[in-house]
């Protein structure tokens, strides 16, 4: 089966390949297919936006496409920046930044508890099969009070962990084995090939 990663963040990209490193699948990336832009994202779900992106990108490829939406659940935010995460303070805005704004709200929220959690929906259009699938899984944590590590991407240097480490002071095998995509990749996956899904990272 050949697998298009259909998603235009080259860090998205990069956590997914190494998530399916075990599974035998030929995967390719949007780099192979530089015509195609990118639809816009009117869902108000992140399945929606999951569904809408993967339907898109296999309709112009003739692909099996993977797509993936995600987001930072911040409860004293009421959730934001949530299903506008990536859109959160403007598109061009670096996540250096993005990180500082969270942080600035939630000091106006002294009261409130600093939970939160990674929310990621993927979804899989097969044209061969016919096959429409989705799967959502969270990631708990809290926000840190500073940013802390540099691995991961987004906001991940304030994302607590475990109380004391963020995601971004992970690897990445330990980031994939507790991670809103590694748990949706492998949820969604072994939807179709049960007796695979374990040589998922
Ligand atoms: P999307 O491309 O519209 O799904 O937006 C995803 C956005 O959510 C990213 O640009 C990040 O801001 C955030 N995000 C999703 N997953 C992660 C993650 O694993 N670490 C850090 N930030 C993430």
């Amino acid at each position: 089966m050949r697998l298009l990663i259909a998603t235009a963040n080259a860090h998205k990209v990069g956590e997914i390949r190494e998530i399916l490193a075990g599974f035998p699948v030929e995967l390719c990336d949007l780099r192979d297919f530089p015509a195609v832009d990118a639809p816009d994202e009117t869902g108000l779900t992140y399945a929606e936006n999951a569904l809408l992106k993967a339907r898109f990108y296999s309709q112009h490829t003739g692909l099996a496409a993977l797509s993936d939406d995600s987001g930072l659940e911040v409860d004293a935010l009421d959730g934001a920046p949530g299903l506008y995460s990536a859109r959160f303070g403007g598109h061009d805005m670096p996540h250096s930044q993005k990180i500082l704004r969270v942080l600035e709200l939630l000091d106006q929220q002294p009261d409130r508890p600093r939970t939160a959690r990674f929310r990621c929906c993927c979804a899989l259009v097969d044209p061969a099969s016919g096959q429409v699938l989705t799967e959502e899984a969270v990631c708990e944590g809290s926000i840190a009070r500073n940013p802390d590590g540099d691995g991961g991407f987004g906001y991940d240097p304030i994302f607590l962990v475990d109380g004391h480490r963020t995601m971004a002071e992970l690897s990445s095998a330990e980031k994939h084995a507790i991670s809103h995509r590694g748990k949706a990749l492998r949820g969604l996956l072994g939807q179709i090939y049960p007796h695979l899904s374990t040589t998922l990272t």
